[in-house]
């Protein structure tokens, strides 16, 4: 969408009455849902394993994938569970220039993740292909971690990772498979060492799927001197080996 197209539809949205971020719904404000919509979200809740943040049946420690193998990461927290109601936010997002949906994702991750806000030094977003990144115009999840840092008045750090190599989707692939594709995807930002060196980064994804992209990129910052690593996400798959039909960017 051109620049101008882009302006002419800010134009209209000003004049307009508000309609609801996913559906024709007229709402009372910009920039939110619409009753129906708003309650067809499912908002993630404790019980939540303390590591990868997975919705558990009751409390416990850990799940069972952490006391197998724990993460490299400290903790990953999201707002929703990605299912077919928050599909209808998070593809036109990711795909279809629907940027403003960011401010109401942000506001959401901002809530479940009020803890790791608070404890980060850095907010970086997981960095696309720079030819993927230049197809699509944006990073959907740079915007979100633009605007988490906004919030949270912490500093924002796009370039602290480099994706240097381009992967095929994750969501057909067992985790020994995940882990072959993203060996050598990512790379330290170029000068991020001295910028992360004894600090607390939290690593910013607008889905977590398996979680091995999120690990992948933890265990390049840990190695590069991070003191710890968060991660959060707008939505993320309650039991990802339940389902294989998603795709992880
Ligand atoms: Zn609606
Ligand atoms: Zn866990």
């Amino acid at each position: 969408m051109s620049i101008l197209a882009r302006l002419g539809i800010r134009l209209l949205d000003a004049v307009l009455p508000p309609h609801c971020l996913t559906c024709e719904a007229e709402v009372g404000e910009q920039g939110t849902l619409c009753e129906a919509c708003h309650g067809g979200l499912a908002f993630l809740a404790e019980p939540l394993c303390p590591h990868c943040g997975v919705p558990l049946a009751k409390p416990a420690p850990f799940c069972l994938t952490c006391e197998m193998q724990p993460p490299a990461f400290s903790a990953a927290r999201a707002a929703l569970r990605y299912d077919d109601a928050a599909q209808r936010l998070l593809l036109p997002f990711k795909y279809a220039d629907r940027t403003e949906l960011a401010g109401f994702l942000a506001r959401q991750m901002a809530a479940a993740g009020a803890s790791l806000l608070a404890r980060a030094d850095l907010i970086a977003p997981v960095p696309l292909h720079w030819r993927r990144q230049f197809a699509r115009r944006y990073n959907q999840a740079g915007l979100l971690a633009a605007r988490l840092a906004r919030r949270a008045r912490k500093p924002y750090a796009p370039r602290l990772l480099r994706r240097i190599r381009r992967t095929i989707p994750l969501g057909e692939l067992g985790a020994d498979e995940r882990e072959e594709v993203l060996r050598g995807a990512f790379a330290l930002g170029f000068r991020a060492g001295p910028r992360i060196a004894g600090r607390r980064v939290l690593l910013v994804d607008d889905i977590l799927t398996s979680g091995a992209t999120a690990e992948a990129c933890a265990r390049i910052l840990l190695d590069g001197g991070a003191a710890a690593v968060d991660i959060l996400a707008a939505a993320r798959v309650p039991d990802p080996r339940s389902d294989s039909a998603l795709t992880a960017a």
